[in-house]
């Protein structure tokens, strides 16, 4: 009794889903559909080119993160923790200068606050304490300095009161 009523609707059943013509009308209707959807998407995606790229531009400042000095074999740049550049864009937050740096040049030893304070920002007067020394970059703000040699994180040096001023370059 049982086996019977159960076979009974099956066929029905299937000879509904398997109708050729109700098939090809779907396919036509998904197939219609995303024609719409791909004529719609090309202009919409072409017109949203000139976006993208002001968006860029507006979002080309970039911060070093971390902040890294180095010395003049170090390519200059925005730093990350994977492509470690030396920032070029620093400025000092307790005097508000920006920081000057000097290729192939180290501080003198006998630099000192005063000097700084009186020459910044004139690079004339500023290059009397420097001396040549490949491989090294020359730091400064109005009110503190530094010569680095090797790539080394900003945060390491407690003393320079730098930051990254953001880059623009996109
Ligand atoms: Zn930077
Ligand atoms: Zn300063």
């Amino acid at each position: 009794m049982t086996p019977c009523t159960d076979i009974e609707p099956w066929p029905s059943c299937t000879a509904s889903i398997s109708k050729p013509h109700e098939d090809e009308g779907v396919d036509n209707n998904i197939e219609a559909v995303l024609q719409e959807i791909l004529d719609d998407d090309y202009p919409a995606s072409i017109s949203h080119r000139p976006v993208l790229s002001k968006s860029c531009s507006q979002t080309a400042l970039k911060k070093c993160c971390p902040v890294y000095l180095g010395g003049s074999s170090i390519a200059s740049g925005v730093g990350t923790s994977v492509t470690q550049r030396a920032c070029d864009q620093l400025r000092c937050t307790s005097c508000d200068f920006r920081v000057v740096m000097f290729d192939d040049q180290e501080w003198d030893s006998s630099c000192g606050y005063l000097f700084f304070r009186n020459n910044m920002p004139d690079c004339n007067k500023l290059r009397v304490k420097l001396t040549r020394k490949q491989g090294a970059r020359a730091y400064a703000c109005q009110c503190s300095w530094h010569s680095a040699i090797t790539l080394s994180e900003l945060r390491h040096i407690p003393k320079l009161k730098w930051v990254c001023g953001q880059h623009t370059a996109c």
